[in-house]
């Protein structure tokens, strides 16, 4: 997957989680700290590929993971998520520094990166070190225009959920004005 769909992705996962109530630091945590949390990390486990955005910026990182993992290899797994969630959670400095919303986001914007890769074909090895790669391959890697448009489309529910508010926009229309209206008009041509 492309940089901007990971991108479009992760933001679409940060929207979609902060607001369901089932994670209850997100949902209640701030705008702000969730979305810049998810894009922190969205871009992360693509350092072992020195080629990746990230990776021709911290070559120096990117290269010897490369070549003691290779690409798709432990970074995009949950072990990996787990390494994540252990240098957050008990560093203490790191612990203190961030807000706890932020730090939640940087976990979902990581893992939203495994979870749209598991979404092509090439697959993700989720329980590195068993080298089994696993996928639902509704991604082409040779479909961009595909790619950006699911992407879009995840976004576009995410930003419209709940669909409620999208319905209670009837409420604002006035159908029984708009029929007398029209009634009106009918009655003016009848007269003519
Ligand atoms: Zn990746």
């Amino acid at each position: 997957m492309t940089s901007q769909g990971h991108f479009i992705f992760s933001l679409s996962c940060a929207i979609f989680l902060k607001k369901i109530e089932f994670f209850r630091t997100l949902n209640l945590g701030e705008w702000g700290h969730v979305i810049s949390g998810c894009i922190c990390t969205c871009l992360l486990p693509d350092i072992d590929h020195p080629s990746s955005f990230l990776g021709k910026k911290l070559s120096w990182i990117s290269v010897p993971i490369s070549k003691t993992f290779g690409h798709r290899g432990f970074t995009h797994s949950l072990f990996a998520c787990l390494c994540l969630y252990i240098m957050i959670f008990s560093i203490p400095f790191v612990r203190n520094f961030f807000p706890l919303d932020f730090s939640c986001a940087l976990l979902v914007g990581y893992f939203s990166h495994i979870l749209a890769d598991f979404l092509t074909p090439l697959g993700v090895p989720i329980f590195w070190p068993l080298n089994i790669r696993f996928c639902i391959p509704i991604l082409s890697a040779n479909n961009l225009k595909r790619e950006k448009k699911l992407c879009m489309l995840f976004l576009f529910v995410s930003i419209l959920y709940p669909f409620s508010e999208f319905y209670s926009f009837k409420n604002f229309i006035d159908f029984q004005l708009i029929k007398d209206i029209i009634k009106n008009i009918y009655n003016l041509f009848i007269d003519f």
